[in-house]
């Protein structure tokens, strides 16, 4: 078993062909994918069952998010923009609880490393989302 098959075995996805495609290129990235980015990667217009292809697509995003291994990023840009969640950083809610850098120069989101403190909310409140991005210049661009 490859690494990659591991990591979706062991959360309970059964490791397709396009799944493993989909995480191994998500993770090779860098930077926040945007949907319509994906969708161009993975669903290829000349296929005769592009529907079925379609379908596969999506239904592997959901599952990718339902299971914490990848996150939605609203960054402003209104464009929807997923990234690979980093274990590390995961709060106790199982939320994914970091900030996120979009640099206005070279349009980039990243998932900025730091995990966000818990403390900040006060008690008996609970974090199922966060939705924090800092805008500026990456150190690319600078
Ligand atoms: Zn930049
Ligand atoms: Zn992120």
């Amino acid at each position: 078993m490859t690494k990659t098959e591991k990591i979706l075995s062991n959360i309970g996805v059964r490791p397709t062909e396009m799944r493993l495609k989909i995480y191994k290129f998500l993770k090779r990235k860098k930077s926040a994918v945007s949907f319509s980015d994906l969708k161009k990667a993975f669903v290829q217009k000349s296929e005769t069952n592009k529907t079925a292809n379609r379908t596969t697509f999506y239904r592997c995003l959901k599952t990718f998010e339902e299971k914490g291994l990848i996150h939605q990023i609203n960054d402003g840009t209104g464009v929807t923009k997923y990234a690979v969640t980093d274990e590390n950083l995961k709060g106790k809610y199982d939320s994914d609880l970091h900030m996120h850098f979009h640099c206005t120069d070279c349009g980039k989101t990243i998932c900025l490393p730091n995990k966000i403190s818990e403390e900040i909310l006060p008690h008996d409140y609970e974090v199922s989302e966060v939705n924090l991005v800092l805008k500026g210049i990456c150190k690319k661009c600078k």
